[in-house]
């Protein structure tokens, strides 16, 4: 299985400016002067093995939606952020407009950066399509209805050609959709949101996006080390370095990466990847944060190697 990601930033889409991409060019041909890169090769092996990816690279600016791809006939995607635009396009580049596919929506809640991307997802003007949107929220349907309603969008929902329904899913159990048996879990997130653990051909996924950890709640980080347990990939909320989600930004709904990884340390989880990254940090800051991460891991490790990385728009992970 393989997950890839379409949509990272949280909140709200960002783009890099002209200003920032000036940035890296500088920063990439200052580190560039005295070497000889007259080839295309030695170029590539300067760009991908020289530079950090922060200048190479950048951590993305879509919001939420990861696809996770069974290799089965029916398509898995989680949240249908803006993401779910360039989604749609790969989806018609693999299997063409003739061909109908069926695809499960998986969704974490319905705040705006989570639907933004469902008008925008190609497949839903194909008919023969079908789309299934499964989620907890008794408001699910009612929010994709509104967000496309006049005023504030030109394609009514009702307009839509593909076959759309909405699967609400009991949390605490685990449901047999498309080949995976999916465990939805109540979080901590104005207006509830929920995470997905994922068991499939002996591999586990948890994706855990807009969840606030009260670190000093004992039942709450039990149950959370069990949802995790031994887990290959955690896709985990920290929008925030710990300093911020401890002062300022405590109760706005959402975790940190120090959270994170102390509840995978404890749920033995192979692979922490650090998700909805916050819209005001730039790629300068969010490499930072993944090397602070990198090296709290370090300091706590007690016997177990959690490995840390960060989510970007491109990214893909082999399950
Ligand atoms: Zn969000
Ligand atoms: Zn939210």
């Amino acid at each position: 299985m393989k997950v890839r990601f379409w949509g990272t930033r949280g909140s709200i889409p960002v783009s890099l400016t002209a200003p920032q991409i000036r940035r890296k060019l500088i920063a990439a041909l200052s580190g560039s002067v005295g070497r000889s890169l007259d080839t295309s090769e030695a170029i590539e092996r300067y760009v991908d093995e020289e530079l950090g990816f922060d200048v190479r690279g950048t951590f993305g600016g879509h919001s939420s939606c990861v696809e996770l791809d069974t290799g089965g006939a029916e398509h898995v995607v989680f949240d249908m952020g803006s993401g779910a635009r360039p989604l749609g396009q790969s989806f018609l580049q693999r299997y063409g407009a003739g061909a109908p596919q069926t695809y499960h929506v998986f969704m974490s809640h319905v705040h705006w950066d989570h639907i933004m991307g469902f008008p925008f997802f190609a497949p839903v003007y194909i008919p023969g399509n079908r789309i299934v949107i499964h989620g907890c929220h008794a408001v699910l349907e009612e929010a994709f209805r509104r967000q496309q309603a006049a005023p504030s969008f030109p394609v009514d929902f009702s307009q839509l050609a593909a076959t759309i329904e909405f699967d609400r899913l009991e949390p605490g159990k685990p449901h047999a959709i498309a080949g995976l048996a999916i465990t939805p879990k109540l979080q901590r997130h104005e207006g509830d949101s929920y995470g997905y653990r994922v068991q499939a051909q002996g591999k586990s996924l948890v994706y855990t996006t807009d969840s606030e950890h009260k670190v000093g709640d004992v039942d709450e980080r039990a149950a959370f080390i069990e949802f995790f347990r031994d887990a290959d990939v955690v896709i985990f909320d920290a929008m925030y370095a710990l300093a911020d989600a401890i002062s300022v930004k405590a109760d706005w709904g959402h975790s940190s990466n120090i959270v994170g990884v102390e509840l995978c340390q404890a749920a033995r989880v192979r692979c922490l990847c650090m998700y909805h990254h916050e819209p005001a940090y730039d790629d300068q800051r969010i490499a930072q944060v993944l090397q602070e991460t990198r090296r709290f891991e370090e300091i706590t490790r007690d016997g177990h190697r959690l490995e840390v990385i960060s989510a970007y728009d491109g990214l893909e992970l082999d399950l």
